[in-house]
């Protein structure tokens, strides 16, 4: 696979971000941004983080939140029909991290 199809730019000061280390995935409402590190902690402090998710998709939380919201998703799923409501929201969380990764997170290295 080619790498480098896609360019990604930081939301604060519209560089380019060109590795992952650097890279913070966050949700704005219903939609993925991207910022760097340093950026980001710049926007937790302003009154933008009234509308970000200040627990980062791509971050240690992010996985272990996406793992144990499918792990317990799929446990309510097989208990009984009521919990499957509760099970739904709970798959969204492994959902939007798989999108990060897809969509972002696999063109930078
Ligand atoms: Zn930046």
């Amino acid at each position: 696979m080619a790498k480098k199809e896609k360019v990604f730019f930081c939301e604060e000061c519209a560089r380019e971000i060109t590795d992952r280390d650097s890279l913070i995935v966050t949700i704005y409402f219903i939609f993925l941004v991207t910022y760097h590190d340093t950026c980001y902690s710049q926007v937790l402090k302003g009154w933008q983080s009234f509308f970000v998710n200040n627990q980062p998709v791509n971050s240690f939380f992010g996985n272990f939140k996406s793992i144990a919201a499918l792990l317990l998703g799929l446990f309510l799923f097989f208990i009984s029909r009521p919990f499957w409501i509760v099970a739904f929201i709970l798959f969204i969380f492994p959902l939007i991290r798989l999108y990060s990764w897809f969509t972002v997170e696999r063109y930078l290295e």
